[in-house]
């Protein structure tokens, strides 16, 4: 793995840089990061049907 400098956001699928993202949150140990509010506050509403990947 070398792309390291992007995460993908779980609510859309978009690549995200982890240094811009507009908002992250930790759930079960790993960092999620978000290219919005919304996908955050989607996740946030039901983290773990989009963290089981
Ligand atoms: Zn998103």
């Amino acid at each position: 793995m070398t792309d390291t400098d992007t995460m993908r956001d779980p609510v859309c699928g978009m690549d995200v840089s982890p240094v811009t993202s507009v908002t992250s949150t930790e759930y079960d140990g790993t960092t999620y990061h978000f290219c919005s509010e919304d996908c955050y506050h989607t996740f946030s509403e039901n983290p773990a049907q989009y963290a089981s990947a």
